[in-house]
């Protein structure tokens, strides 16, 4: 492998980002000068665990010590000259911390090689709409073409946001990622910039870095990204679909030429693809982590048409409503996701549940038209998803995957949301003032 110095020396590195996010995704970074680098790559850089927030730290406790993966060493020149950000995995006392998402990841995907030989590959799909602050501080879409009633794939919205769009094109392409397509989406001011698949903990690195960079780029022109679920109650919400693929050996272990149910995969893809139906509850609990998520799964329409996010667990071909789509023979989509989601813990719970499938040869039941018939709709507030996610040792086994037997991240998780769902839960909204105010 090699070395930070190395690879800051060749690409002008005057300054790293160190950064690591936290269990709710948040990226954290210290500012390291490359004079500092060597350090950096032996000793790591210090953080009190406990200003981070959800580390599973208490203000005692020793620092969390982030140690870089060069592999994760990111040039990002078209954001300040000179600097680069480097993914690291953070470290208490000479060991991988069990909270930290990235080396939770690392873990799953371990157990996915050790059990069954399978390595995953993964692609994201980042949706976020642009907005801007008016002089009274309120946020509105960016785009001022706001009122076309099925903005999706809207060839005006694309140029009017062509300088951002642009910059952020051609930084994932310098970046080598293969940024292939950037679209209107359904929602006005809406937009998903694609990027190439990779292998797994790659792809989680890059959806990080790829919504810093485009949180910074929007800000260059004045402009607020947000790749919160739904910020608008009329327009579609902003998923985070991850299609996922296993290999073998260098060789995908989805495509089946035999297969008689129709869409040409393997018995390994469909136990995959069961395992994932099959805890698709808990799994929302990771998947949507925030009471505005089931703001955007549930519902059914939005001024533009469809919301495009599913209700029900269910599966099909080509079809945008299922919870898993399966566009062809190479991958299956997971549609539950959205902007909120941690993408190391999104797609470690998926593969745990996923793995639990094919270790138990899990049948997915018949291809597509179940909606709702089948198994329970999916759940509909995130305090359901945590109940859900407190009764599933499955996916409560992916979130602990790193853990040391002491340190429980999926019971100290689920009562982080728990939290975040009664404080939530306990302010007065403009719904009820207008619902209840005057009526008894
Ligand atoms: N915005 C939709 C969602 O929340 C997805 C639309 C699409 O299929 O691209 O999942
Ligand atoms: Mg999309
Ligand atoms: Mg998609």
């Amino acid at each position: 492998m090699t070395d930070l110095a190395t690879l800051a020396e060749k690409a002008g590195t005057t300054f790293i980002l160190a950064l690591f996010v936290d269990l709710n995704g948040k990226p954290c970074a210290k500012l390291v000068p490359v004079e500092a680098v060597q350090q950096l790559q032996t000793e790591g850089v210090g953080f009190a665990g406990y200003a981070v927030g959800s580390m599973g730290q208490e203000p005692k406790d020793p620092d969390l010590m982030v140690l870089p993966d060069p592999a994760s060493f990111t040039p990002v020149p078209f954001i300040k000259e000179g600097l680069a950000i480097v993914h690291c995995d953070p470290h208490v006392g000479g060991k991988p911390w069990p909270f930290a998402p990235r080396v939770i990841l690392k873990s799953m995907l371990a157990r996915l090689q050790e059990t069954q030989g399978l390595e995953a590959y993964v692609g994201a799909e980042v949706e976020y709409f642009l907005l801007r602050r008016e002089a009274d501080g309120t946020l509105v879409t960016a785009d001022p073409g706001d009122n076309a009633a099925r903005p999706c794939y809207d060839a005006r919205g694309v140029t009017r946001m062509y300088e951002h769009l642009a910059a952020v094109s051609r930084a994932m392409n310098e970046l080598g990622w293969g940024n292939y397509a950037n679209d209107h989406e359904d929602g006005n001011g809406q937009f998903e910039q694609n990027f190439e698949y990779a292998d797994a903990l790659t792809t989680a690195d890059r959806v990080v870095t790829l919504r810093y960079l485009i949180s910074m780029l929007a800000e260059e022109r004045g402009m607020v990204a947000t790749f919160m679920p739904k910020p608008f109650s009329d327009r579609t919400g902003s998923g985070l679909h991850l299609h996922l693929s296993l290999w073998k050996d260098g060789e995908s272990a989805f495509p089946d030429g035999d297969d008689t149910r129709g869409l040409g995969l393997s018995g390994t893809a469909y136990s995959f693809t069961a395992g994932i139906l099959e805890h698709a509850s808990a799994l929302q609990a990771v998947l949507g982590p925030s009471v505005n998520s089931y703001k955007r799964t549930g519902a059914v329409a939005t001024t533009s048409g469809a919301s495009w996010a599913p209700s029900f667990p269910t599966y099909g071909g080509n079809d945008r409503t299922h919870f898993i789509r399966i566009p062809d023979h190479h991958r299956v989509e997971l549609r539950g996701g959205d902007g909120s989601a941690n993408p190391y813990l999104a797609i470690a719970a998926t593969i745990g549940a996923g793995l639990d499938g094919i270790e138990r040869d899990l049948d997915p039941g018949t291809v597509g038209g179940d909606n709702g018939t089948v198994r329970p709709p999916l759940p509909r507030t995130l305090i359901h998803a945590v109940e859900a996610l407190e009764a599933d040792p499955v996916v409560g086994a992916a979130l602990d995957a790193a853990s040391d037997g002491e340190h429980r991240v999926a019971a100290y998780f689920a009562e982080a949301k728990r939290a975040e769902f009664f404080a939530y839960h306990s302010r007065v909204t403009s719904w009820e003032i207008d619902h209840y105010l005057t009526a008894y």
